[in-house]
């Protein structure tokens, strides 16, 4: 029997690949965008393709991935196509009376040649390999769009709803029942029927009554002098800020607090 090893690293300007066999490391370099997945996948890949050169038949492929071993052995027409190509490569060898067998090691201490093979996954080869499978580029454009769109909800500072939730990530699922979390989503949006019912009615914006300001659930909420008494003894603060009662996570004082002040069955 012998033994061959498979370790792979991620860095932030390339991903290394690399298998220890007889006291020779075989290194390659994938493109930057690769998954570490894909990465493991291929060292399994280049560790059979060396092998086919070889005169002895018996192998042990020992590696730590073990989302690699999983796939091998279930794979479909939606596999990774480096999956795909390694079960063939696996099989040909089969055919050829190759024995080969994998055995996965939780981390890479005590098998020879991980030293070797971990310096030479580190170091960035010149030859880049140029692939990159599909399943790693849609992952790279979720990630670049949703980069994008924080940074331009980012500059969206003068948006009610950007105080509330700074993240594109939105909010959580709460454990509210059905109504309070509806009451909950008007809140955090500003748009309840005591603000808003003027609008059906094409009736004047109402204003506070002590200072004669538009009311919103902000008023209410953070601004109003009216409250600053129920707000010290709910949030500690006579003019808390509404991200502190609505963001993530919500106040769970905000209901008891929209109740003594008789808000709640106008949201
Ligand atoms: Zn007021």
């Amino acid at each position: 029997m012998v033994l061959f090893l498979q370790i792979v690293s991620k860095f932030s300007d390339h991903v290394g690949s690399a298998v220890f066999l007889n006291h020779i490391v075989i290194s390659r370099t994938l493109n930057k965008h690769c998954s570490v997945f894909t990465s493991e996948i291929f060292a399994i890949y280049t560790a059979l393709r060396a092998i086919r050169l070889l005169s002895e038949k018996k192998w042990i492929i020992y590696t730590y991935s073990q989302s690699s071993i999983e796939a091998i052995l279930n794979t479909s027409r939606q596999s990774h196509p480096l999956v795909l190509s390694t079960v063939k490569l696996y099989f040909k060898l089969q055919d050829r009376n190759f024995d080969i067998l994998f055995c996965w090691f939780p981390g890479h201490v005590g098998i020879t040649g991980n030293d070797e093979a971990d310096d030479a996954a580190k170091v960035a080869n010149s030859n880049v390999e140029t692939f990159v499978p599909f399943q790693d580029i849609d992952q790279v454009l979720k990630q670049t769009i949703l980069i994008k769109w924080q940074h331009t909800w980012d500059l969206e500072l003068n948006n009610k709803l950007h105080s509330i939730q700074p993240s594109i990530a939105g909010f959580k699922p709460n454990n509210l029942n059905r109504r309070m979390s509806v009451k909950l989503a008007r809140l955090r949006l500003g748009h309840t029927y005591f603000t808003h019912k003027h609008l059906l009615n094409a009736d004047p914006a109402p204003n506070c009554s002590s200072c004669s300001t538009i009311i919103s659930v902000g008023h209410i909420l953070s601004e109003c002098p009216k409250y600053r008494v129920l707000r010290r003894k709910y949030f500690g603060k006579s003019y808390p800020d509404l991200r502190d009662i609505l963001g993530e996570p919500y106040n769970t004082n905000a209901f008891s607090f929209v109740h003594d002040i008789t808000f709640m069955h106008s949201i």
